[in-house]
């Protein structure tokens, strides 16, 4: 097997004599063609990471290595790797032509071959029109355009976007969003799409590297990170709303699973505890995570337990119930027909302060270790209680 486009080993970014460890032993790899989204909130890591990744910042320690190879002592200029950064940095005071040719022209690559190439971005990323604009004159998505355009041009085998879009205005991001993915796909490009944004890497990335203080907590797919998270601080994060989490005690019970949780049992008839959780023997602590979209709200006397609504925030096609259930807070959404009356949560029922019942299936429930918050790999097993 050939080896990754780029790997990341053991890397750890220091500053102030480690009083400040801004990049904490992290290892990922991006296959050639991939999409890797790092995705985690202000102040992680992020850039620092993509910053030793281009040559801008030396490692504290640890190994990058670009087709096999480490580039620990290749200069920035000599990795074949193009930075876009958040604030388009592109040069207003020359047209757009003058900014595609930047890169080829210090090159000094061949004139006519500068002209093809910057012809070509030009038709790609539909900036002929303006070619002999300054770049002063233009939008800030045209400027970003040009931003990418000009590392682009350069040929790099991988492209490094540092939250390129959260200087656009939110009406423009969508566009622009649909932009890169078009690049993506015609382009063939391995791309390290750093972003606070879970939208922009849910919507970008083949896979997505959560990090929180300094650390990758948890690299899965894209397709698979929301209903398969690692980890309780992945769990709360990811999703609108994100998941909910309960602490407590799992064990078995007459005619299915016990959760004890503020000192209140819900029972998930029929079912048995996954093996995991069974070899740990009893009154061990555990996080059960379920989304919003799966805790349903059903009248107070139906259900075996109850929340108490706070709020009900109507955002459009659904709308998210804000319940206290034991002093926990849970969310619940409701789909697109609870307006309707006698829907699957009557409005006349959804009034702050009132009860409502709640019912979840027990597939749906994700089990974490208390202790690590780490996910145990089994839900509830069910159909076949002792
Ligand atoms: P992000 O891009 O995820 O917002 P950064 O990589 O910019 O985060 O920063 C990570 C951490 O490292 C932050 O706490 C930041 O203050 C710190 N940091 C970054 N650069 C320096 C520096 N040159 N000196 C000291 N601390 C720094
Ligand atoms: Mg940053």
């Amino acid at each position: 097997m050939s080896a990754p486009k780029l790997e990341v080993i053991g890397l750890t970014k220091e500053y102030k004599d480690g009083a400040v460890i801004a990049v904490d032993n992290i290892g990922f790899a991006v296959e050639s063609g991939e999409t890797l989204a790092l995705l985690g909130p202000s102040g992680c890591g992020k850039s620092t990471t993509l910053n030793m990744i281009v040559g801008l910042e030396q490692p504290s320690s640890g190994d990058i290595r670009i087709d096999g190879r480490s580039v620990i002592d290749v200069p920035a200029g000599r990795r074949d790797i193009g930075l876009v950064f958040q604030d388009y940095a592109v040069f207003t005071s020359m047209s757009v032509r003058e900014n595609l040719a930047f890169g080829l022209k210090i090159r000094k690559t061949d004139k006519a071959v500068i002209a093809r190439e910057v012809g070509k971005i030009a038709e790609f990323l539909d900036l002929w029109d303006c070619l002999d604009v300054k770049a002063a004159h233009l939008s800030g998505s045209e400027q970003q355009r040009v931003a990418i355009g000009r590392t682009l041009a350069t040929k790099p085998s991988l492209l490094l976007l540092d939250e390129p879009l959260s200087n656009l205005e939110a009406s423009i991001r969508p566009v622009v969003r649909r932009e890169l993915r078009r690049l993506q796909q015609e382009l063939h490009l391995s791309i390290i799409y750093v972003t606070h944004d879970q939208t922009e890497a849910l919507s970008l990335a083949d896979r997505v590297a959560i990090m929180s203080y300094g650390k990758i907590i948890q690299v899965e797919e894209t397709l698979r990170i929301v209903e398969r998270p690692g980890h309780v601080q992945v769990a709360q994060f990811l999703g609108e709303p994100p998941m909910n989490i309960l602490r407590g005690r799992l064990a078995d019970a007459e005619g299915g699973v016990a959760f004890v949780c503020a000192g209140f049992t819900v029972l998930f008839p029929d079912c048995s505890l996954p093996e995991q959780v069974r070899e740990r023997g009893p009154n061990k602590q555990y996080a059960l995570g379920f989304r919003a979209e799966d805790l349903r709200l059903i009248s107070p006397e139906q259900g075996q337990w109850q929340g108490e609504i706070l709020e009900v925030e109507i955002r459009g096609a659904d709308a998210v119930v804000n319940l206290n259930f034991r002093g926990n807070p849970l969310k619940s959404v409701l789909p697109g027909e609870f307006r309707a009356k006698s829907g699957p949560a009557d409005p006349e029922l959804l009034r702050n302060g009132c009860l409502a019942g709640l019912a979840l299936e027990p597939e749906n429930i994700v089990i974490f270790d208390a202790d690590s918050n780490l996910r145990l790999e089994s839900a509830l097993v069910r159909g076949s209680a002792v």
